[in-house]
C-alpha cells in the first residue's frame, strides 16, 4: 500500500500533527484525507518526487558503489569466500 504524505492548509496552524506535515498508508482506493486526525483543520495531501530527486542526483549508482567511495564512507563490503566464510574486501 502506498504511503501518502499530507500538510495542513494553513500553514500557521499550531497542531503538532499536520503542521509539519505526516504519513499515512492508504490503499489506492480510499479517499484521500480532507482534514486532520487530530485538530479536524482542513489538510491537503503532498506528491512526493522520489523518482526526480533520485535521478537529479549528479552520483551515479556505478560511482556511489564503488569501492573507494564505500571505503571513504567508511562501509564494509563482504564477500563469500570459497570457504563459505565473509570477507570485508575493503580492509585489504
Ligand atoms: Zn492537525
Amino acid at each position: 500500500m502506498p504511503t501518502y504524505t499530507y500538510i495542513a492548509d494553513d500553514a500557521a496552524t499550531e497542531c503538532p500533527i499536520c503542521a509539519d506535515g505526516f504519513e499515512t498508508v492508504q490503499t489506492l482506493s480510499e479517499p484521500p484525507l480532507t482534514t486532520c486526525p487530530t485538530c479536524a483543520q482542513g489538510i491537503h495531501r503532498i506528491v512526493r518526487r522520489t523518482a526526480e530527486v533520485v535521478t537529479n542526483q549528479r552520483w551515479n549508482t556505478k560511482k556511489m558503489l564503488s569501492d573507494g567511495n564505500l571505503k571513504a564512507k567508511g562501509f564494509k563490503k563482504l564477500v563469500k569466500q570459497s570457504d563459505g566464510k565473509y570477507r570485508d574486501v575493503l580492509a585489504d
